[in-house]
C-alpha cells in the first residue's frame, strides 16, 4: 500500500469510528494510525494510549479474555464483545470490540457504534436478561413439579403420582398385553416402634425404607408411599412368578436390615398381577386382601393373590 492509500484507509476508518491496536506482546498494545474523534472523546485519551483499556470498566474486563485468546494461540472461546457504557462526556455509547490476526499481526479493534446500533444493543441485552429469567422460571417450575410428585419424607412417589402411574401402566398393559404387577406392604407393629423409640425414630424408619426401595428396585419400578406406613410398588413387565420373587427379596432385605438402634423391623406383603380389563379398584383390593392375609398369618411374610394370566 502506498502512503496515499494508507491515508485514505485511515480516513475511512475514522469515519467508521474504529480504533485499531496492534498487539506487541502480553498486555502491550500500540495504536495503529490515529484514533477516531469519538473514541478519544469517550475514553478521554490525549497522547497516551498506554493501557487504554483501563479507561473503561467493560473493556478492562474484556481484555482479559483477549489476552487469553492470543496466549492460547487463537483457540480461546471469544473473538468479540459488545457492550454499552457512559463515557467521560456522560453520553452513552455502544462498543464492539473484536480480535483478529492478519498476516501474523495480532489486532484488537474497538468500534464505536452509531446511535441506531446502540438502541439495538440495549434491546438485545434486555431480551437476553428476560430470556434468562424465563429459563430460570422453567427450571424452578420443573423442580416444583418434581417435588410435588414425591413424598418429602421417603423420597418415593406420592399417592397422587401412584394413581396416575397405575392408570398409565394399566393402559399400556391393556394395549400391549405386557405383564403388570403390584406389590403393597405395611410395616408390622409400627405403632409399637413409635411407642418404644419415639415418633422421630419412626420417621427415620420410613425414610430409610424409602432409600432401601430406591436402592434395591429396578430403575423402571415405581415405589410409592401409599399411606402413613403403607407402600405400593408398581412393577412393569413382571409376571406373577417374578413379582413373588421381587416381593420376597424386599421382605427379606428389610427383615435383615439394621435400622439404627431398633431391634427389628419387618413388613407384611401382598402382591398380584393385573388382569386385563379389570378396574384399578379391583386390582388394588386383591393385593390389599393378600396383604391382610399376610398379617393374619403371622406377619413378616408374602402372600400372592394368584390370577390366571399368560406370561408375557
Ligand atoms: P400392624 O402390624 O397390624 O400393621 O400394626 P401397626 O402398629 O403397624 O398398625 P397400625 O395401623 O395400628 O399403626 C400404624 C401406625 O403408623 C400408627 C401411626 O401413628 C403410625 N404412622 C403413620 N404415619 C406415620 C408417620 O409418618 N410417621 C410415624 N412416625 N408414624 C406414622
Ligand atoms: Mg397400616
Ligand atoms: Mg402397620
Amino acid at each position: 500500500m502506498s502512503a496515499q492509500d494508507d491515508q485514505l484507509a485511515f480516513a475511512i476508518l475514522r469515519q467508521m469510528d474504529i480504533a485499531i491496536f496492534r498487539r506487541r506482546g502480553p498486555w502491550r498494545y500500540e495504536l495503529f494510525g490515529t484514533p477516531p474523534d469519538i473514541f478519544t472523546k469517550f475514553f478521554g485519551l490525549n497522547d497516551s494510549f498506554e493501557e487504554f483499556w483501563t479507561r473503561s470498566d467493560m473493556l478492562d474486563f474484556f481484555i482479559y479474555d483477549v489476552e487469553d485468546y492470543f496466549e492460547q494461540g487463537m483457540t480461546g472461546g471469544i473473538s468479540s464483545g459488545v457492550w454499552h457504557e457512559t463515557g467521560q462526556d456522560q453520553k452513552e455509547s455502544s462498543f464492539l470490540a473484536y480480535v483478529l490476526e492478519i498476516s501474523g499481526e495480532q489486532l484488537f479493534i474497538v468500534r464505536v457504534m452509531g446511535e441506531e446500533y446502540h438502541e439495538k444493543v440495549r434491546i438485545l441485552q434486555r431480551e437476553r436478561v428476560s430470556l434468562l429469567d424465563r429459563r430460570r422460571l422453567t427450571v424452578d417450575l420443573n423442580e416444583y413439579k418434581q417435588k410435588s410428585r414425591r413424598d418429602g419424607l421417603t423420597g418415593l412417589f406420592n399417592r397422587a403420582t401412584f394413581d396416575d402411574l397405575l392408570r398409565e401402566n394399566m393402559a399400556i398393559s391393556g394395549k400391549t398385553g405386557a405383564s403388570l404387577s403390584l406389590i403393597m406392604f405395611d410395616i408390622d407393629d409400627f405403632k409399637n416402634i413409635n411407642d418404644t423409640y419415639g415418633h422421630v425414630a419412626g420417621d427415620t424408619v420410613l425414610s430409610d425404607l424409602g432409600q432401601i426401595l430406591l436402592t434395591i428396585l429396578r430403575q423402571e419400578d415405581a415405589p410409592c408411599r401409599y399411606g402413613g406406613e403403607e407402600f405400593a410398588i408398581l412393577v412393569q413387565y413382571t409376571t406373577q412368578n417374578q413379582v413373588t420373587y421381587a416381593a420376597e427379596k424386599i421382605r427379606s432385605h428389610i427383615a435383615n436390615h439394621q435400622f439404627g438402634a431398633l431391634s427389628r423391623v419387618s413388613v407384611s406383603i401382598g402382591c398380584s398381577t393385573y388382569q386385563p380389563g379389570e378396574t384399578a379398584e379391583n386390582f388394588i383390593n386383591r393385593v390389599d386382601l393378600a396383604l391382610y392375609e399376610a398379617k393374619r398369618n403371622g406377619k413378616n411374610r408374602v402372600v400372592v393373590a394368584t390370577v390366571k394370566t399368560e406370561a408375557v
